[in-house]
């Protein structure tokens, strides 16, 4: 089929264009269920590259057990390694109990507090497993939302990263992140998960809860899209086009710090998960 074929050209023309994985690399898969994360583990394995998949078992009853036994079977189907990390083990506590815990201290959301703890336990689990890149499912309408939200909320530093691979922090502890979904558009992973009948549990997550600013870009980014349909991939494209000399220019060079509680990359004393956590305790 015609767009099965574009599909996977297009996934396979960002690996080789932005130099994503070498034949040496392994690559570990943040696989969460979901049919973008599941989509990017399919290629890379059909691709031929050397992966492993990643499931943080966030412990959220009914929608963890469903997630994973979509990612057991898939796994098995494809004969791809599946690591299951189960948050209780690695923090003590089921991310909802750490996640009121803080709240009743702090306002912060839940995708805030949840998406920190993720991305601190992918990273750590990555270099535990000797994965030399770590591979997630953030699609062109995540990238696209996540640039304006950067460039209106103030942090423009943070846009340097945000390219379809991490490449500032050279640290043997941080492994570089990629994203080969990287110009596909969120309707068109999900008719290619569709087409492909991927064992997939299609329901949001139940903590989810979008900022009211995130909501608005969404919205913005849709109806402009409506003018124009290309409108995200064109934003993608001027950015990417600037990335080179915003790196230069604004990227702050250096060795990274560790965390003095956990050991872990991180660029101040104590890393966001540790200074989360800490809330906490205080
Ligand atoms: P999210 O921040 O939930 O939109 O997820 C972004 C990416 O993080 C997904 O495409 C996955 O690659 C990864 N991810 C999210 N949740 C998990 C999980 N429970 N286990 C492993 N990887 C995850
Ligand atoms: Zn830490």
């Amino acid at each position: 089929m015609k767009f099965i074929k574009q599909f996977e050209d297009k996934v396979i023309k960002t690996i080789k264009e932005y130099d994503l994985i070498s034949p040496y690399d392994k690559v570990l898969v943040a696989y969460s269920g979901g049919k973008d994360s599941t989509t990017t583990l399919y290629l890379l394995n059909k691709f031929g590259f050397k992966v492993e998949a990643l499931m943080i078992n966030l412990l959220m009853g009914d929608y963890s057990e469903r997630h994973l036994a979509n990612a057991e079977k898939f796994c098995n189907k494809l004969g791809i390694k599946l690591n299951i990390t189960n948050i209780r083990n690695e923090l003590g506590q089921s991310v909802c109990y750490i996640r009121s815990g803080i709240q009743a201290k702090n306002k912060l959301s839940n995708c805030l507090i949840c998406g920190t703890i993720k991305r601190w336990l992918l990273n750590k689990k990555a270099h535990e497993l000797k994965a030399t890149k770590l591979a997630t499912g953030h699609n062109l309408d995540d990238e696209s939302e996540t640039l304006l939200m950067n460039l209106f909320g103030g942090n423009p530093k943070l846009i340097i990263s945000s390219g379809p691979k991490n490449g500032l922090i050279k640290d043997e502890l941080f492994v570089q992140r990629i994203k080969p979904l990287y110009f596909c558009t969120n309707d068109e992973v999900r008719n290619y998960a569709r087409l492909m009948d991927f064992p997939i549990f299609d329901k949001p997550c139940p903590c989810r809860s979008d900022s009211a600013f995130r909501s608005e870009i969404r919205k913005d980014l849709t109806k402009l899209s409506d003018y124009d349909p290309k409108v995200k991939t064109k934003l993608i494209n001027s950015f990417l086009r600037l990335l080179p000399d915003l790196i230069n220019n604004y990227s702050s060079p250096g060795k990274l710090n560790y965390c003095k509680l956990c050991g872990e990359p991180s660029r101040q004393a104590f890393c966001k998960k540790c200074s989360l956590i800490n809330i906490l305790k205080n």
